[in-house]
């Protein structure tokens, strides 16, 4: 799979179970109604929230980016809000997760199925909202992050 160049997304979830998750295992799944997956390993505490939340966040970082993605991968951030102090951030307006100003693109899903994949969970999520902005993406590919692709089309 380091043979497969991804973007990077930061998964949020808001209210009473904040918590935020750096992830590329993240795809589209179905444009009507508009559907995407990500796949959350199911020891780590962001599995807790989006089942406890029943909503998530997406947020596909930006090249600049790449220390947030280090960051909300790290085992040593704080818990709960207290997380979110390093960045800056709004609530998104459907769901309350989250949103990391910067990023290239952000969504707002809720919680549709959970499937079994192993030692991860599925989560399929109904995308409420989403917007963008013009940029370069963070990439990973080969284990590390690159950054340097051509700006997306402007919102
Ligand atoms: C580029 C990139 C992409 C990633 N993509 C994904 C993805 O798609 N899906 C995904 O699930 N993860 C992904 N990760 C990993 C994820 O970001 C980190 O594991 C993150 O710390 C999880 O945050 P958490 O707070 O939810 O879980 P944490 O509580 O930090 O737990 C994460 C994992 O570490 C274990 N762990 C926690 N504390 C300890 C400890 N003291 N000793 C030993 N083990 C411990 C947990 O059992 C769990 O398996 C990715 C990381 C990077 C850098």
């Amino acid at each position: 799979m380091s043979h497969f160049a991804t973007g990077i997304t930061v998964l949020t979830a808001g209210g009473e179970h904040s918590h935020a998750m750096t992830a590329n295992a993240f795809t589209s799944v179905s444009l009507d109604p508009p559907m995407v997956l990500c796949c959350v390993a199911r020891t780590a505490q962001m599995h807790e929230a989006i089942l406890r939340t029943r909503s998530f966040g997406v947020n596909v970082l930006s090249a600049d980016q790449e220390w947030v993605a280090r960051y909300f991968a790290s085992r040593n951030r704080p818990k709960g809000m207290a997380q979110f102090d390093e960045v800056d951030w709004f609530a998104g307006p459907r769901t309350g997760a989250p949103l990391i100003a910067g990023s290239l693109a952000w969504l707002e899903c809720e919680l549709a199925q959970v499937y079994h994949g192993g030692d991860h969970s599925i989560f399929l999520g109904t995308v409420l909202d989403a917007s963008r902005r013009s940029g370069e993406a963070l990439l990973f590919f080969g284990g590390g992050f690159h950054q340097g692709m051509p700006s997306a089309k402007s919102a």
